[in-house]
């Protein structure tokens, strides 16, 4: 039964591995007790006590009797009785979850005092002050936090005493000025409850553990663990500690500290300390702190052994620890330790910092720094403080800094890009018509949707700073122009400067500087020299550790020379995705709208002779780029239609020609081909494979233009390794089709060089139905490469470019998932299909090469499940790499 259930431990029967059970704040005091660290002696009553209490609406039936036993046991360690009338014990019950909800819950201090205690503490203390000052905080903090009394009311009657004194300091009050303060706060309690401050110290101490259970439900605890997802049901544990005072004379004090900087890992002496107080004196900034670098002057020797203690907790530890201590007269004692909050530099630095003392090994400083916040560190950043003029805020949407003038259409962003002019593209919300734009840009800015809008997904992956979501501009992109809430007009062409990590904008430019890590990864900064700085050396050996242990592949999705060198320079081990169709815009339109209305077969053999030398010049670079590497070739993916312009603002003009009279018969062609074309669901309908299919010769032109493309970069010495990937393939059908096709150009090519040029055929998953029949389709494929954007899109049947904006903005608020499943892959759904699909293909052809090439390739919990799954390799975009490869080397260990 529940009677033999143990609901308290004393600190000396727990340890730091009993979050759960003890709370962060109860597990570590009991492990700095365990380490013979000068801890005041108390005990932890469990968040199963917790649990219990919130559900019954009482505290379980035996955790009297045990609290009794604790207190018991407590008084014998102290010599003291719980609020006895001539040398009473007094205590502090103390909150404390497993996850750290730093300020959210209640604690109370000097339990044990009522009228009878105090002239007992004064006698002991030998201070009648200090026994006043306990006394009153004792009320304050009880009416405020047990009793539920407004705080103010006691801050007034405070105030008011120290008004009628003629002082602003609670340090000029004296006892008898104190009492009279403990007086007026007994006033306010009994007016406010109707009843007296308890006198009994047991009660006392039972009110406020109910309280701590009571303050788990606190509105502002509630909001706080729904906005940093901790689960509701867990439960706080409460501390009872014997009270160590900090507030009786100048030998006496409370502070905090780190062992190291948090912000930069940097080694020294970092906190806080206040003479003459008690710990909540320091967090409420009632007086200046000293820095505790001071505190060696005050006191030397307890200082002293501050610093042996906190050096004892980081080798025990192994890591950056926060501590809060007090000191009565000259004696230090440890109140709270825990593993500290750090910056992503920091986390870097420390981690080879504990190596080099020999703490960890450099496996663990894998593990202990994270693929977001190398991310971070990658953004560059502005530099702060100048004097611009700060337009509005939006939403902090891809960190980042960027600095251009305002343009509002993608065509003008590329059209200024060309001309060598920086950008920022602001838009009402963006469509994927606007992603040459977005390229184009330095960054991008809306005034509508939110964090997982077009706009915001696109930049992310990109690694492109974005602001989306600043509703108080109205952007109006005809006239070219915005207008902020203080009624500047931004036209095309003005200065902006927006902070994607902090959603901030401003007019004019905000000076920027390039972070450290990404000049490190270009080649810029060397990390063995003799003046790198500790963030670059840390990320270049972690780095390199990762490379050894990790077993995941990992590429980069590159359609441009550049791209593809910067990648390589990043750290990319080949190209897992060339997209095609980027080579098909610009100037190349023209091309392609010709190839489209050919007819017959003479001018769509003409079209496609006059793109082949194009496309041809492109893999070129590329190979020469990727020398020595695999590059993943895509075959034409997207609809036509995209290619042409669009059917309502065609029909316009026609219709306005034809009224003139003067419609050419260009025009005309054109628009039937725009309404042949047409599609009420381009995603679903004429693109991939199947365009392969319908349209005789573009799929050969495309394998002709990679195979020569190679078999010209072997003739200059290089080593060229393509691969041709067909996009959306359902059936094997339709690949063993464009397979044979293919096969037969590049044998005809290469017997032409003379060359030997093995291209992989393989094919894109990212149909479910190719997923599901991954083992028939395998025997055709070289290699699987899956494109879990479409295949979240066609799993789900979200179409992405429209339910992000319309609706995922409730989802994510209503809970029905935590991320979006573009965003982090949906492991249940889309990840069975790839696991069936894994499954299937490596059974029909265990050789088979797997991979996967959407946005997912470079989010973390995403290449957790990839190395999971056995792929070999991940591709994501140049800027991902380097995450993708701590994440890969995490996910192996
Ligand atoms: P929080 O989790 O908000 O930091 P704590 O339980 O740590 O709350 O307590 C609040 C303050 O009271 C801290 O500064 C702490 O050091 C101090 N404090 C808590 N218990 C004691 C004690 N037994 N003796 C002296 N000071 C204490
Ligand atoms: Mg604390
Ligand atoms: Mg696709």
């Amino acid at each position: 039964g529940t009677g033999a259930r143990t609901w308290v431990y004393d600190f000396s029967e727990g340890s730091k591995d009993q979050r759960d059970l003890l709370g962060g704040k109860g597990a570590n005091l009991a492990e700095m007790t365990n380490l013979g660290l000068p801890v005041p002696p108390g005990f932890t009553i469990t968040t199963d006590a917790c649990r219990y209490y919130l559900e019954h609406g009482s505290t379980p039936p035996e955790l009297a009797d045990q609290v009794t036993e604790h207190l018991r046991t407590l008084e014998q360690a102290m010599g003291k009785t719980l609020g006895d009338a001539d040398d009473p014990l007094l205590v502090s019950v103390r909150s404390g979850a497993a996850a750290s909800m730093p300020g959210m819950m209640e604690t109370v201090l000097n339990v044990g005092l009522n009228d009878d205690s105090v002239q007992g503490l004064a006698r002991q203390s030998g201070s009648e002050r200090f026994a006043w000052d306990s006394y009153r905080r004792l009320i304050q903090m009880f009416g405020k936090t047990v009793l539920g009394i407004d705080g103010e009311l006691f801050e007034h009657a405070l105030d008011e005493v120290k008004a009628e004194q003629g002082t602003e300091l609670d340090l000029d009050l004296d006892a008898g000025h104190l009492a009279d303060v403990v007086r007026r706060f007994k006033a306010i309690v009994a007016e406010q409850c109707g009843r007296d401050f308890p006198m009994d110290p047991r009660e006392q101490m039972d009110m406020a553990i109910n309280a701590v259970f009571d303050s788990w439900n606190s509105d502002r605890a509630v909001i706080y663990r729904r906005r940093e997802r901790i689960p509701s049901d867990a439960g706080t544990a409460v501390n009872v500690c014997a009270m160590v005072f900090g507030n009786l004379g100048e030998d006496s004090g409370t502070g905090v500290a780190f062992t190291r900087d948090p912000g930069s890992g940097a080694q020294g002496v970092y906190g806080d300390y206040l003479q003459n107080a008690q710990g909540e004196d320091v967090v409420a900034g009632i007086r200046n702190t000293v820095p505790l670098a001071d505190l060696e002057a005050i006191d030397r020797s307890a200082y002293e052994e501050l610093m042996q203690t906190m050096s004892r907790l980081e080798s025990h530890y192994r890591d950056l620890c926060d501590i809060e201590f007090t000191i009565e007269r000259n004696k230090l004692w440890m109140l709270q330790t825990r593993v500290g909050k750090r910056t992503a530099g920091a986390a870097f630095v420390i981690a080879t910092q504990l190596v080099d003392e020999g703490l960890i090994d450099m496996d663990e400083a894998v593990r202990r720094v994270t693929g977001d916040q190398l991310a971070q560190l990658m953004f560059p950043r502005f530099v702060s403080g100048g004097d611009a003029q700060q337009l509005t805020q939006g939403m902090n949407a891809s960190p980042g800094a960027a600095v251009g003038k305002a343009v509002f259409s993608s065509e003008e962003a590329v059209a200024w890009e060309k001309r060598g002019e920086a950008v920022v593209l602001v838009r009402r919300e963006t469509n994927p018509d606007d992603l040459s734009g977005m390229i184009a840009a330095q960054g991008v800015l809306t005034s509508r949707g939110g964090k997982t809008s077009h706009a915001a997904v696109v930049a992310r992956g990109m690694g492109k700073t974005c602001v989306c979501g600043a509703e108080e501009l109205q952007v109006d992109t005809k006239n070219r122009q915005f207008t902020a809430p203080d009624g500047t007009v931004v036209r095309e062409g003005d200065v902006i400067s927006i902070d994607g990590s902090t959603g901030k904008v401003w007019l004019g430019e905000v000076p920027v500087e390039p972070s450290s890590v990404v000049r490190y990864f270009e080649g810029e900064l060397d990390p063995d020299a003799e003046d790198a700085d500790d963030l670059v050396r840390s990320v270049h050996r972690i780095l390199a550790h990762a490379d050894e242990v990790r077993r995941l592949g990992v590429r980069t999705n590159a359609d441009t020379p550049e791209d593809s060198a910067r990648a390589r320079r990043f750290g990319a081990e080949g190209i897992g995705l060339c997209r095609t169709e980027h080579m098909f815009l610009g100037d190349r339109r023209q091309l392609v709208e010709k190839l489209i209305l050919a007819e017959g077969d003479d001018e769509r053999q003409a079209a496609l002779d006059a793109l082949e030398p194009l496309q041809k010049q492109d893999f070129l670079e590329i190979f020469e780029a990727m020398d020595g590497l695999p590059v993943t070739v895509r075959l034409l993916d997207p609809p036509l239609h995209e290619f042409l312009p669009d059917l309502t603002e065609l029909s316009v003009r026609v219709a306005v020609a034809e009224a003139k009279g003067h419609a050419d018969e260009g025009t005309l062609r054109l628009l039937t081909a725009v309404r042949r074309l047409h599609e009420s669901n381009p995603m679903l309908g004429l693109r991939g494979v199947r365009l392969g299919l319908v349209v005789p010769g573009l799929f050969a032109m495309q394998v002709r233009a990679i195979a020569e493309a190679a078999s010209e970069c072997r003739e200059a010495g290089g080593d060229p390794r393509p691969e041709i990937m067909i996009p959306l393939v359902g059936a094997v059908q339709e690949l063993e089709a464009i397979r044979e096709e293919s096969e037969q150009v590049l044998a005809d090519v290469c017997e032409s060089h003379g060359v030997d040029v093995r291209a992989l055929i393989g094919t894109m998953i990212e149909v479910p139905r190719a997923a599901l029949t991954a083992d028939e389709i395998a025997p055709s494929a070289e290699f699987f490469s899956f494109g879990t954007n479409d295949l979240t899109q066609m799993t789900w049947g979200f179409s992405r470019d429209d339910v992000e904006a319309a609706f995922f903005h409730a989802y994510l608020d209503k809970g029905i998932f935590g991320v979006s499943p573009f965003e982090s892959l949906d492991r249940e759904g889309v990840g069975r299909l790839v696991e069936i699909a894994v499954e299937g293909g490596r059974r029909a052809r265990p050789e088979l090469k797997l991979g996967v090439c959407g946005e997912h390739g470079g989010d973390p919990d995403s290449v957790h499940f990839f190395h999971a799954v056995g792929l070999d390799y991940v591709s994501c975009s140049p800027f991902r790499v380097p995450v993708a490869r701590l994440e890969a080397a995490r996910a192996a260990l």
